[in-house]
């Protein structure tokens, strides 16, 4: 079947894609939880809080300043307000929180909650801070609390048990490539292939050539391909999460179908329709259909890569890849976006909904006292500032309240994702390029050359060399200003 072109999404939709809490279970107090149209499904134009205009000038974003810390409000939680899980989560085994007990001082505590992971909003936090630590409901129906505690002047040391290494912890280099025994995880963004209509990160202008079909999950995995030896050369140890245009969880749509049913029951849906076949679109998001393809490719799917991150490959740092896309107009009327821009997330800026979920309070606070953002940040930083002179990009802007400039490039942001939770160890989530953007499409369709080509009335790389050679460029960078 012919569908019409399309793209679905809006700006910096990758990651909204993938964020932690899904729409429908926190709809009001989320605007990261935006959701995309079916496939062939009009795009509603740009809410106000999604900037439609070009991004600014690189550079012209304030530097992020931590704010005082101001003294903890308190509020008296109701347990059944921290009972929920996010969906196909388990309970936490919080006694890995605990553990954590004496690695960090009061003051580190509470420059990494303001400065990353408070969304700044001041409300209160679902936990106890005193002065000597905090007490974290674990949100089972015993009403039980998890203690961590502060590390003064003259503790010992309790360093976290964990299978990630910063650059400093990395054995000396002896003459040795930078990336030497580096491990790095590349994970490419969706799944791709047969799956990219289902998860909607498709689009083309001419849908009636099925080489004009760009596939997100495609073209990131290309970029993966083309990245792992150059990496490899340089030392690293190198595993793709993805490695097939194929899920990497082993459950489909139909085995979320009771999970999908109860979602929808909680969200008033008491009748929903089987199918979203033949429905109008305003519809579609209310049927089992939608709801279990949703579960499979961006909760499910997200926990097996997660699984597999932390239980297998068990990398220092892991690179999501992905490809950003901007609002695309009404189905039969698409033109091209004139934007085009970069912006990198690490972990952060939780929303005070999204922290009264079990699972994501003790994620968060896991990552915190793990000290990863210590570590994803400078990486960050590094890659954004090679990327930004590969691609020549401006930065994107979010001006939405889901997201927190973090670096003074202007193009790194904090930002709670799926993803970027649940792998424990540094992660960067990289976002390039506006796939609907007439000059990015066009470098796409001419897939990977090695050299330069006339493009657009220019001598130009591929578009995937310029996306590689950042990521290199911001490591070798990073890895050689750290390493012994
Ligand atoms: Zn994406």
């Amino acid at each position: 079947m012919i569908r019409p072109p399309i793209l679905l999404v809006a700006t910096a939709a990758c990651a909204v894609m993938l964020g932690g809490v899904l729409p429908g279970t926190l709809q009001a107090q989320s605007p990261a939880s935006a959701t995309a149209p079916a496939p062939g499904m009009p795009v509603p134009p740009p809410s106000p809080a999604q900037p439609a205009a070009p991004a600014a000038t690189p550079g012209a974003a304030p530097v992020p300043q931590p704010p005082a810390v101001p003294a903890p409000p308190v509020r008296v939680f109701n347990p059944a307000e921290l009972s929920k899980r996010t969906p196909l989560a388990e309970a936490p085994n919080w006694s890995r929180l605990a553990d954590l007990s004496k690695t960090m001082t009061a003051e580190e505590f509470d420059l990494a909650w303001s400065t990353f992971f408070s969304d700044g909003r001041n409300e209160p936090p679902p936990w106890k801070r005193d002065a000597a630590g905090i007490t974290v409901p674990t949100g089972t129906s015993d009403g039980s609390t998890v203690r961590v505690e502060f590390r003064t002047a003259g503790d010992p040391l309790n360093q976290p048990k964990r299978t990630w290494r910063t650059a400093s912890e990395l054995p000396p280099l002896q003459g040795k490539p930078v990336l030497t025994g580096l491990r790095i995880a590349l994970d490419p963004g969706h799944i791709g292939g047969s799956f990219a209509k289902v998860e909607e990160r498709f689009f083309t202008m001419n849908p009636k050539d099925p080489t004009e079909f760009i596939a997100e999950g495609d073209h990131v995995l290309t970029v993966a391909q083309l990245l792992k030896p150059r990496l490899e050369a340089l030392g690293a140890i190198v595993s793709l999460v993805r490695d097939k245009q194929e899920p990497v969880t082993s459950q489909r749509p139909a085995d979320m179908r009771s999970t999908a049913i109860d979602i929808l029951h909680q969200n008033g849906h008491t009748n929903p329709p089987e199918s979203y076949v033949g429905l109008p679109a305003f519809q579609k998001m209310n049927t089992i259909q939608w709801e279990s393809e949703k579960l499979f490719y961006r909760v499910s799917e997200i926990r097996a890569r997660a699984q597999k991150v932390n239980t297998e490959l068990k990398p220092d740092l892991v690179i999501c890849m992905h490809l950003n896309a901007a609002p695309w107009g009404e189905a039969g009327e698409q033109v091209f976006s004139l934007e085009n821009h970069l912006h990198l997330l690490v972990n952060g800026c939780y929303a005070p909904e999204e922290l009264r979920m079990q699972d994501t309070r003790f994620e968060m606070l896991h990552r915190l006292f793990s000290r990863m953002h210590e570590e994803e940040l400078p990486i960050a930083t590094a890659v954004a500032k090679s990327m930004s002179q590969s691609t020549g990009l401006p930065p994107f802007v979010y001006v939405t309240p889901n997201a927190k400039l973090v670096s003074e490039t202007g193009y790194v942001y904090a930002r709670n994702l799926l993803a970027n939770r649940l792998y424990e160890c540094p992660v960067i989530y990289l976002e390039p390029f506006v796939m609907n953007n007439e000059d990015v499409y066009h470098r796409l369709l001419q897939g990977p050359y090695t050299g330069r080509t006339l493009t657009n009335g220019r001598l130009r790389s591929s578009i995937y060399e310029d996306y590689a050679q950042g990521i290199i460029d911001g490591l070798v960078n990073y890895y050689r200003s750290k390493r012994k």
